[in-house]
């Protein structure tokens, strides 16, 4: 995702990316990269052992959780994005 991609992303709902930020602090989900693919993965936040898979693909940031999958909108995303500097907690 390019910043400004994100920016824009963000700009539409930025209450609702805010919250979903403090809710991925609240619940411990981290995301890692995968070394040989690239890819990052987020701990689940409420399923204990389950992980899903963030890709970047043509500029658009997509999570394999069933949030994200309903309105684009995912805790896991979130800290994709503060953690590639495009959102802060407050
Ligand atoms: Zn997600």
């Amino acid at each position: 995702m390019t910043t400004e991609a994100a920016a824009e992303l963000i700009e539409q709902q930025p209450e609702r990316w805010l919250k979903a930020l403090e809710r991925a602090h609240k619940e411990n989900v981290e995301i890692v990269q995968i070394n040989v693919t690239g890819a990052w993965v987020a701990n689940s936040g409420t399923k204990p052992g389950m992980g899903y898979q963030l890709e970047l693909r043509n500029g658009t940031l997509t999570c394999s959780c069933a949030a994200s999958n309903w309105d684009g909108l995912c805790k896991h995303k979130a800290r994709w994005m503060e953690r590639h500097g495009l959102l802060a907690s407050v």
